[in-house]
């Protein structure tokens, strides 16, 4: 009777080896007290390219991570272990050939009747398929969230991320009590350049003139971006209204120099443009709008007084 028994208990212990090593991933134990391993699936020689002879101690398993990992997988694994508590770590496993490999290492620990630790077992899942859906999507992310802020034309901000920079630096000029300076720039006669060059040298013109405004803006938290059309706006921190001023000449003397010829502008054979400039201190109830329009009525004033100057 015994003895069926025992077989029955080897023959079951065949299928659960047979099947733990038909598994994807690589099982493993680890006995607490010596901190070496006493078991680990064969499937390890497949993922990592290790023979199960060279997987001994815990070292063996630190040592052959990702150095970048190591330190945060190994003290958050030992962590996790003394305190008794079931655990996963993602890391870079190193492979045989030098290469490495994502990793989940998924942790089960196993107790003393007295409660403390008496082995770890675990599986290691080959995550690197996952991994790497995750960075492309992360990197898809960014993208869309940059062209989300990017005028497709020019590449300069658009007016969606202008409209969040200025609210932002009003709020900031608001606690600091330092002067604002806003730019909008609009270019004189676009619509017979358009209709002289044509739509797409038109859209050539803008993006230089959004390569320029580089140019102008010098100061690191000095800002541009297409605003509409053929409208470009500044935001200037901590400016005050002669510098702002100084900055919308350099804009204008920069687009001077750059000489582009307009031969159907009504008034002369190059391309201009009018600007307004707004600065303000703004106040506790102030929103940022009446400012913009400020700035806007400026604008418009330069046209109404000939173009080609800066109000
Ligand atoms: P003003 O001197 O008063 O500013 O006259 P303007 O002709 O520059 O101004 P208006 O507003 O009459 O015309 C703007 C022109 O800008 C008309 C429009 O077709 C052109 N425009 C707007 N967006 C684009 C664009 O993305 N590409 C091109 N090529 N043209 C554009
Ligand atoms: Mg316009
Ligand atoms: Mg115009």
């Amino acid at each position: 009777m015994s003895d069926v028994m025992g077989l029955e208990i080897e023959n079951d212990l065949a299928v659960y080896k047979t099947l733990l090593e038909s598994t994807n991933a690589i099982p493993w134990k680890i006995d607490w007290d010596t901190q070496s391993f006493a078991y680990v699936g064969p499937q390890l020689e497949q993922l990592l390219g290790w023979e199960t002879e060279s997987w001994r101690s815990v070292q063996d398993w630190a040592n052959r991570m990702h150095p970048e990992d190591r330190t945060w997988a190994v003290d958050f694994c030992v962590a996790q272990s003394i305190a008794g508590v079931d655990h996963e770590a993602d890391y870079r496993a190193l492979t045989k050939t030098g290469e490495y490999v994502w990793i989940r290492d998924v942790v089960h620990v196993v107790r003393k009747p007295d409660g403390t630790v008496d082995s770890l077992i675990g599986f290691m899942f080959d995550i690197s398929e996952r991994k790497q859906t995750e960075h492309k999507l992360l990197a898809l992310q960014k993208e869309l969230e940059d062209m989300s802020f990017k005028d497709g034309l020019t590449g300069i901000a658009n007016r969606r991320r202008f409209d969040t920079v200025l609210d932002h630096e009003w709020a900031d000029a608001r606690r600091s009590r330092e002067p604002l300076s806003l730019i909008m720039l609009d270019i004189d006669f676009f619509k017979q350049y358009n209709d002289h060059y044509g739509h797409l040298q038109g859209d050539a013109c803008l993006r230089q003139i959004g390569a320029l405004l580089s140019g102008a803006a010098t100061r690191p938290r000095d800002f541009y971006a297409r605003f509409g059309g053929e409208e470009f706006a500044m935001v200037l921190p901590e400016t005050d209204e002669a510098s702002a001023h100084a900055v919308a000449a350099r804009c204008r003397e920069l687009i001077a120099r750059a000489g582009i010829v307009h031969e159907a502008s009504p008034q002369g054979m190059r391309l201009t443009v009018s600007i307004g400039v707004a600065t303000a201190v703004p106040g506790r109830n102030d929103g940022h709008l009446a400012f913009l329009d400020l700035a806007d009525r400026r604008l418009y004033e330069a046209k109404q007084r000939g173009r080609d100057q800066i109000v």
